[in-house]
């Protein structure tokens, strides 16, 4: 678990503030946060939850043109199958049990890179850990990044504002997270860089994991079904 003396915690407060329940945030002030928390015109570091963001929109126009053109009971039951193997591998082993609460160690050392660059899901790893380790500290409560305080779209579009890294880190505590990260695998920015980024994770290594396995399962989905 990171602790930080800062006053403002490792993420930086939606724009609706921390609200504790049972106030939740109005649809527009939910509307208001996420606009802010993709706007790379105002902050580069937010390109990456924006390019994200776009990457969940195209998975919805997959969705609707799979009811529209493929729909059997045969293509249901093996998408299910996939999303089940997916929920279960990368979700629950990797991103939950392994990266945020180290719940067990790879006896291979090369095996977490294999789960790094095969994960198909494109949310990059940091983004996952960093608030979903706050959640455990302080489920339900001001502070708590998602959860159903927040309501159902409030805690849905949180996805993008938990992404936001609070960038006045001092150096020891940037070295602590950088540390408690270090077993996922990929290379950690400097303090410096990660002042300019809002990242962990070191420049293109954000992308490319996500590229190569979308393109690795796509071969492989292509090559099997034709
Ligand atoms: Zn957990």
């Amino acid at each position: 678990m990171v602790k930080t003396s800062n006053r403002h915690g490792l993420l930086v407060e939606p724009t609706y503030g921390c609200p504790e329940f049972p106030r939740r945030p109005a649809l527009r002030e939910i509307c208001v946060e996420w606009v802010d928390a993709v706007s790379f015109w105002k902050d580069r570091s937010r390109l990456l939850p924006a390019l994200y963001a776009a990457y969940h929109l195209a998975t919805l126009a997959v969705f609707i043109l799979f009811f529209a053109r493929y729909l059997s009971l045969g293509a249901v039951l093996v998408v299910m199958g996939i999303a089940i193997f997916i929920a279960t591998v990368y979700n629950t082993v990797w991103y939950h049990r392994y990266c945020t609460h180290r719940a067990f160690k790879f006896r291979n050392i090369w095996l977490p890179r294999f789960f790094l660059w095969t994960n198909p899901i494109c949310f990059r790893e940091e983004s996952y850990v960093i608030p979903h380790r706050i959640h455990h500290s302080k489920s339900d409560q001001a502070g708590d990044p998602y959860g159903p305080h927040l309501g159902w779209l409030g805690s849905y579009l949180a996805t993008e504002s938990q992404q936001k890294i609070n960038r006045d880190l001092s150096r020891q505590e940037y070295d602590r997270l950088a540390k408690s990260l270090e077993h996922i695998g990929f290379p950690a920015n400097s303090y410096e860089q990660s002042q300019r980024t809002g990242s962990v994770e070191m420049g293109w290594y954000s992308a490319a994991p996500g590229m190569f396995s979308n393109l690795f399962w796509s071969a492989l989905a292509y090559a099997v079904s034709g």
